[in-house]
């Protein structure tokens, strides 16, 4: 199958608006972009706006991401990374991982995960501004 782009982006696929939670996660859309029965993987593509973040999560389910647009930081363990378009983020079984859009600019990634995976476990309130 063949998804096509459109307006810069994938105007067709539902984007699901992630409920603001300070702590935890905050302004985060996501578009599942493939998924299918017949595949043992999925591809979804996260928009989370300047300022924003996803949560500071583990899970033994690995993911592949890559940035597609804007620039931020990715939290691997304890070390924060400086990531922009194009780079590469493999996230390993068990790393504790985050991702923080630059306050300037949104942060677009598209990850790529196993379709049957674990549930992620949310790690304290570890909130990005006290790590900077
Ligand atoms: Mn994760």
């Amino acid at each position: 199958m063949i998804k096509r782009a459109q307006d810069s982006g994938w105007s067709t696929v539902p984007e699901d608006q992630y409920k603001n939670e300070p702590g935890t996660w905050m302004d985060v859309t996501r578009q599942v972009l493939f998924s299918s029965s017949n595949s043992a993987f999925e591809t979804r593509y996260f928009n989370i706006a300047a300022g924003g973040y996803s949560s500071f999560e583990r899970h033994q389910h690995e993911h592949c991401v890559i940035v597609l647009d804007g620039s931020g930081r990715v939290r691997l363990g304890n070390e924060w990374h400086e990531i922009s378009a194009r780079d590469v983020i493999h996230v390993e079984p068990g790393q504790p991982h985050q991702f923080l859009a630059d306050s300037a600019s949104s942060l677009g990634i598209l990850c790529i995960v196993n379709r049957d995976r674990d549930r992620p476990e949310l790690l304290g309130n570890d909130s990005p501004d006290r790590t900077s």
